[in-house]
């Protein structure tokens, strides 16, 4: 019987995470979760709620009181809050420069650890975050953390924007990807880091596709 791995990606806004996080669930037939989508999501029903952001205990209770449900369908992972489908509506502008005062909360980070764990606890998952392999899963069968230079990961965040017929300037998402990264960084709870014992891989000069045949490779010797 080959072994069902928990796959821990962390890495910065705009890394390829995503992509070669859904690209190697694919092939070796695991389930993705996207955990940021679950902060995105929590920020959307705080903003539709008028939740304040400046109160970490209204913003803990809504984590708690919010029943998240996901659903993969035609190779997206689908986030559900209530009962309602918000995924597109958690890639707005408005979501994403708001999630990480969200994510700075403790509160809110226990609810979402605790179903993560529960999501992955059979393993058989390649889930992608922030704090993945430090926080989530510190006993992850394989951690990656993925970089790309702060330029190369604007430009794809710029080509994936305009691909949907989004008016944005590159200089605009680049100076956005720089506070969002900061302030993932200093938090002082689980911030983004290389795990000890991650694998780090630069995607700088390859493909998104090219990333995943490393991690492919290692997750099959590692089955
Ligand atoms: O991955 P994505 O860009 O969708 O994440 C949005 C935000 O959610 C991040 O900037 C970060 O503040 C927060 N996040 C987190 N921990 C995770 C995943 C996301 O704090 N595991």
């Amino acid at each position: 019987m080959k072994k069902k791995l928990v796959i821990a990606i962390d890495g910065p806004a705009g890394a390829g995470k995503s992509t070669i996080a859904k690209i190697v669930a694919t092939e070796l037939k695991y389930i993705y979760i996207d955990t940021g989508a679950m902060y995105r999501a929590l920020t959307w029903k705080a903003l539709e709620t008028g939740t304040s952001f400046q109160k970490p205990d209204d913003l803990t209770r809504l984590a708690r009181k919010t029943r998240l449900t996901f659903r993969p369908k035609n190779g997206v992972f689908h986030v559900l809050a209530d009962g309602k489908d918000v995924t597109a509506m958690i890639r707005s502008q408005q979501v994403t420069s708001m999630t990480n005062t969200l994510a700075a909360v403790q509160g809110v980070r226990r609810v979402l650890r605790d179903l993560q764990r529960q999501m992955g606890r059979r393993g058989g998952v390649v889930m992608e975050g922030r704090d993945i392999g430090t926080a989530v899963f510190p006993n992850a069968d394989l951690k990656f953390y993925l970089d790309a230079s702060p330029m190369e990961r604007a430009r794809r965040r710029y080509r994936e924007l305009r691909a949907k017929n989004e008016r944005v300037s590159l200089r605009a998402i680049a100076e956005a990807i720089r506070k969002r990264d900061f302030k993932d960084r200093t938090r002082g709870i689980s911030p983004l880091r290389v795990a000890d014992d991650a694998i780090v891989v630069d995607s700088t000069r390859l493909t998104l596709d090219q990333v995943a045949r490393v991690i492919l490779e290692k997750a099959l010797q590692s089955e």
